[in-house]
């Protein structure tokens, strides 16, 4: 399958390009710039990657072999700092030659085509595939002609060639971030920072850096949206403030120039919307992204009357606070997008008393932050490698808890547990990532909804 659009002009000709990692970023990527005229070579650790890429005609070589390169895309699972530099991006570094994202190339393409496009950038450590969605259907709802994607999906690289007209929607990943250089979004929005993917930045104070080049190089004409509901979001804000960029404080419980409040998104010339009927929109977190997709929307000129509607009837994304079905009463919820305890945190939030399922592999700090959410927590099943470590969390804090290793036994022993102490919600926030038990997240919660749905079928004798 070939992801390029053939609008496109040749705007790389006479470039060279090499792409390393072939992933669902890179092979696209690699394929579009060859659309655009470039000359392109690929490579990837994985001899199936390869050949893949080979299948589809791409020149497959090792990189640093390639001369006279206009600059290195390298997809954004692969390290060219820490913890240590992937061998050919080192290599490659050492010669003088600029890493991509391919962002960045996007950017450059729209500019050297002519096209006035305008870029919408959405950062944060959590609720940016949520924002970018929602900002992309406020914007669509509106008429507008948006492509959207990123680190979310497609990759930068696959969209469309847009005209002055349009809009591209880009959630940029802190590891895209690190790798841009021209590029300039003409709004975008730090949502919330909190310590992650620490191995890849060294410290908190340097990953807050990264994504806050989300910021770099915007002037009078554009828009930054920063929340303000964590301390190391309002300091940003706060540099902000400092510069000529018109700035928008969002929150999603306390006043600020775009916020909710007891479910109503507000400014000061009044309500926006009633989040409570916002159906994939629930608790504070959500009100967060609300707030930044209503500001990035207004920034760019949608109507204040078409925000409310729009977010009314929002559909969501699969895997963040998705209901599975109900059995007997009992909802099953799919949040297997929280990765980490920030965000399992606002997915207890959103719930009085749950069936918990955790586990996978943890993230620096575990579970200790998520105490204040513990007494919601009925009976906790813990899965994965954090197994042992979370147990010990959960045993400080006197929550019930039981080991069962794998997420097929979570969901049987999570079905008897709801039915048997009555609790209407089982939950899986695992607050780690997957890759102990899954190939990612979307796999993890995919295997969560079909158990679900086996155990449906058995309780109805395979009718369901
Ligand atoms: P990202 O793309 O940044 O990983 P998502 O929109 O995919 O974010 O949401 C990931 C998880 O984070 C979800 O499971 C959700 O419970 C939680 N979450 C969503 N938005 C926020 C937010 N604004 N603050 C904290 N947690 C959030």
């Amino acid at each position: 399958m070939t992801a390029h659009n053939p609008a496109w002009p040749a705007v790389f000709a006479g470039d060279v390009f090499a792409v390393l990692g072939l992933g669902r970023n890179g092979l696209p990527a690699a394929l579009a710039l060859r659309s655009m005229g470039a000359v392109v070579t690929v490579w990837d650790d994985q001899p199936e990657a390869r050949a893949a890429a080979a299948r589809e005609g791409l020149r497959v070589a090792l990189p640093a072999h390639t001369a006279s390169l206009t600059a290195l895309i390298l997809s954004p699972g692969i390290p060219h700092r820490l913890p240590k530099p992937h061998p050919q991006a080192a290599l490659i570094l050492a010669r003088g030659v600029p890493i991509w994202s391919d962002a960045e190339a996007l950017f450059i393409a729209a500019r050297r085509a002519g096209s006035e496009a305008k870029f919408l950038g959405i950062t944060g450590t959590n609720g940016k595939s949520t924002t970018t969605a929602l900002t992309a259907h406020i914007l669509q709802r509106a008429g507008m002609s948006v492509a959207a994607g990123g680190n979310l999906g497609p990759a930068a690289l696959a969209l469309p060639l847009l005209d002055k007209t349009g809009f591209y929607v880009l959630e940029m990943s802190s590891y895209m971030l690190e790798r841009i250089a021209t590029m300039r979004f003409n709004a975008a929005v730090m949502l919330n920072l909190s310590p992650d993917h620490l191995d890849r930045h060294g410290s908190f104070a340097e990953y807050a850096i990264v994504k806050a080049g989300i910021f770099a190089r915007q002037t009078q004409a554009d828009t930054a949206v920063v929340g303000v509901d964590d301390p190391a979001s309002e300091l940003i804000a706060t540099q902000m403030a400092s510069r000529p960029v018109p700035l928008v404080r969002i929150s999603g419980e306390r006043v600020a120039d775009l916020y909710a409040q007891n479910k109503v998104l507000q400014d000061q010339h009044g309500a926006l919307a009633d989040l409570g009927m916002a159906r994939a929109l629930p608790g504070t977190h959500n009100a967060q992204n609300a707030a930044a997709a209503s500001a990035l929307a207004m920034a760019v000129g949608v109507p204040r009357t078409m925000i409310g509607p729009a977010l009314l009837d929002f559909p969501g994304l699969p895997h963040r606070q998705a209901l599975i079905r109900e059995i007997d009463g009992i909802s099953f919820i799919n949040d297997s997008k929280a990765t980490n305890a920030d965000a399992t945190a606002r997915a207890l939030a959103c719930h009085e008393r749950v069936i918990w399922i955790a586990g996978g592999v943890a993230k620096s700090g575990g579970i200790t932050s998520l105490a204040p959410y513990l007494p919601r927590v009925a009976h906790a099943l813990l899965i994965g490698q954090a197994s042992a470590d979370f147990a010990t969390t959960l045993a400080a804090n006197g929550v019930a808890h039981s080991v069962v290793d794998t997420l097929d036994r979570a969901v049987e022993s999570a079905f008897a547990l709801a039915r048997a102490q009555n609790v209407p919600i089982v939950l899986l926030a695992p607050a780690c990532a997957s890759f102990d038990q899954f190939a990612n997240y979307e796999a993890r919660g995919e295997r969560f909804a079909a158990l679900v749905q086996q155990l449906a079928e058995h309780r109805t004798g395979g009718a369901a």
